[in-house]
This record gives C-alpha cells, structure tokens and sequence, in this order.
C-alpha cells in the first residue's frame, strides 16, 4: 500500500486532471478511502469512475460511492461502453489548453531505454533521474502501463518514453522475455532516440539484435550502451575487441556511438546525455540538395553504379526527403532497379564520410526520373 501511494502521489502531481477508478463489485475499500483522501488534499479536479457498471442492478450497488464526497460520478462499464462517452466528454470539457505544450511538447527528443530484462533499464533511469521514480512491486496492477518523465537537467531537455514499463515485471521468465519485446516495439515506436542496454557480461545475443533490428526498420537514433562494464576484467584492448564484436553483428550499419558504462556506479552516465543530443542532432540534420550535388555526382561520375545487362544507370541529382521521422536520401536516375544494395552502401558511406550521421540510420532511395 506505501508503494501504491507513492504512485498514486506521482500521478497526482503529474496530471491535469485526475480520474479516481473504483470497482463496483468490490464496493469502497480501504484502499479507495485513502486513495479519496489524498485526492480530496489536491486542488485538481477529479472524476470518479465507477467501473463494472456493467447492468442495472450494479447501478443501485454503484451509488454507495457517492459517499466518497466527489461531485462529479460517472458509472460506466468498460466492457460494455455504457457511461464512456459523457465521462469523455466530461474529460475533454476539463483539459487544459495545451496547445502550446504540445507543440513544445513535439519539438523535444523523445528518449527509449531498450534491451533484454536484466540489462540495467531501470536502474539507469534511476541513476539519470536522481530519484526513485518507478515502483517495483509484484502486487498486480500497480504499475500504470505508461510513463513519459520530463528529464530536465543539466540544460538538457527530453522526454525518457514509457519509463514505468520498463519496471514490469513477472515472475515467470518467458513471459518477461516476450513482454520486454513487445514493450520495447511500443517504445521504439514512440520515440526518436533508443538507446539499446546490453549486459556486458552476456555480450550481444539474438533478442538484443531483434531489438536493434526493430530500432533499425523505425529509423530511430540509435546508442548501444554496454552495461555492467564494472563486471568485466579489462585490459587496453578489451573495448576494442568488444566494440568491434557487437559491430560486426550490426554491420552493415557500422557508424553507431557505443557507450561502456556502469548504471550502478554511476561511470560515464553523463557523458550517454552529451551523446543523446548529438545523435538527436544528426537525425533532424538536412543538407541542402546543391551541397549534396557538388559533392556526390562528381564522386558518381567517378565511381558510376555497375553496368547491369549493358545498360547504364544516369543518376542525375540528389535530394534529402524533408521527412522529420527519417533520414532519406533520394537519388533521381532512369533504371532505379539496376542499382542494387553494394551500390547504396558505397552511396551511404560517402554521405557518412562527409556529414556527420553518427547514430542515424541512412535510406538510400532509388527514384525515377
Ligand atoms: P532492467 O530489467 O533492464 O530494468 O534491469 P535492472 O535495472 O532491474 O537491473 C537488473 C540487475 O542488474 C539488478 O540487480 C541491478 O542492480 C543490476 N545492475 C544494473 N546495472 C548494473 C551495473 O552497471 N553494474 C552491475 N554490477 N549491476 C548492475
């Protein structure tokens, strides 16, 4: 009950507006009166949902509740849909103007911690954030599915995506594997930047290259940290060689900042923040379309694409895609079939030569012309 209240108080202080959900087959708990009694304390307008509400019969038992002393009460079921849309509406009529907030909200990298359980997620949320902010508890149902947290500090600015998922845990293994998947999908989806924890003691095993994949695919800033590097006995060449084994997995996607840190000594945490914002910094980059041309169709015309079935392929320009979710480049040609992925890799690692992309997937694309 304390780490349920400390969540509750999180999420108090967190919100706009406070829905306060209680079960009518259960009628008022302890926990409901104390839950009430915090609420009462704020000035933030609450909503009480009385879920379950599901026939007539239950609407009789859901008037008990009006005793909790809240003005606004709406029974609903959630199975069925009954009282949902005036409770919408009710929601909608209270928010705030954000307006504002969200397109600063749009304009702020959005952060996710991705990787096997185990790894260090949480701790190193922890570590960053400097408080406990996630609950770890095995009482089912106390851990919200999704939280952003603000991470304001040291003149850095982001959104940590769905830090209170990581924190979910299950007894049993399997299912912690296939739910750390999962979650992780939702969160690279989410957001711009994942930083991708593995254990160093494990090394890079095929979930942390799944994972890496789906990072991939989504064109998301990407930063592998190795954690528990205090685990490892090191000589001056053991980062080398561990560097050099997880990019060999990675390749052909080789330009990627790899970070050795320890979340539980605290060694090198800042220096993952200074690395989130250059990267995040290399996926809005944009070059402009004449410096792509003068510098890539002379190095074309040097090193043209493969003659395929005696026919040539003419690029004749490139553009960057004014896309904000990915980093795209065009190149316009006659016979965009011919070229095949050697030929895009060689394109790519000139762009990469050239501007700095660290940490950003680059989609070479073959256009008509
Ligand atoms: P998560 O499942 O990815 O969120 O992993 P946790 O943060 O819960 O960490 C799993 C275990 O690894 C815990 O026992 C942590 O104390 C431990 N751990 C996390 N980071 C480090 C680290 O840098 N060094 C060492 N030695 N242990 C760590």
């Amino acid at each position: 009950e304390a780490e349920l209240r400390k969540q509750v108080q999180l999420a108090i202080t967190e919100a706009d507006l406070l829905i306060f959900m209680v079960d009518v087959m259960s009628g008022i708990t302890d926990l409901d009166n104390s839950i009430a009694e915090m609420l009462r304390r704020t000035n933030k307008k609450t909503l009480l949902v009385i879920n379950k509400v599901d026939n007539s019969y239950r609407f009789f038992d859901a008037q008990e509740f009006y005793k909790l002393g809240f003005k606004e009460v709406f029974p609903i079921s959630s199975v069925n849909g009954s009282g949902t849309g005036d409770l919408l509406d009710t929601i909608v009529r209270n928010l705030p103007n954000t307006e504002d907030k969200l397109s600063d909200k749009g304009n702020i990298p959005r952060i996710s911690f991705v990787g096997r359980p185990n790894a260090g997620k949480s701790t190193l949320i922890n570590t960053l954030l400097g408080t406990e902010r996630n609950i770890v508890t095995d009482i089912p149902g106390t851990t919200r599915d999704a939280i952003d947290t603000y991470y304001k500090k040291y003149g850095y600015n982001f959104i940590f995506v769905d830090t209170a998922g990581i924190r979910k845990k299950s007894k049993v293994q399997e299912d912690l594997e296939y739910y750390s998947v999962i979650r992780s999908i939702r969160a690279i989806e989410e957001s711009d930047v994942s930083l991708l924890l593995l254990d160093a003691t494990e090394g890079m095993r095929a979930q942390d290259l799944a994972i890496f994949d789906i990072i991939k695919k989504n064109h998301n800033g990407l930063i592998i940290l190795v954690n528990k590097w205090d685990l490892i006995s090191k000589d001056n060449t053991t980062m080398k060689e561990y560097t050099e084994s997880i990019l060999a997995k990675t390749a052909p996607f080789k330009d990627i900042p790899i970070l050795f840190i320890s979340a539980l000594n605290k060694q090198r945490i800042f220096h993952i923040l200074k690395i989130i914002e250059a990267v995040n910094t290399n996926k809005n980059k944009k070059i402009s379309t004449s410096k792509l041309n003068s510098y890539l169709l002379p190095i074309i015309k040097t090193t043209p694409p493969p003659i395929v079935k005696d026919k040539r392929v003419n690029i004749k320009y490139i553009s960057q895609l004014p896309s904000k979710k990915s980093v795209s480049f065009a190149f316009f040609c006659n016979r965009p079939q011919y070229i095949k992925d050697p030929y895009k890799r060689f394109l790519e690692n000139r762009i990469r030569e050239k501007y700095d992309f660290t940490g950003v997937p680059i989609n070479i694309i073959m256009r008509e012309k």
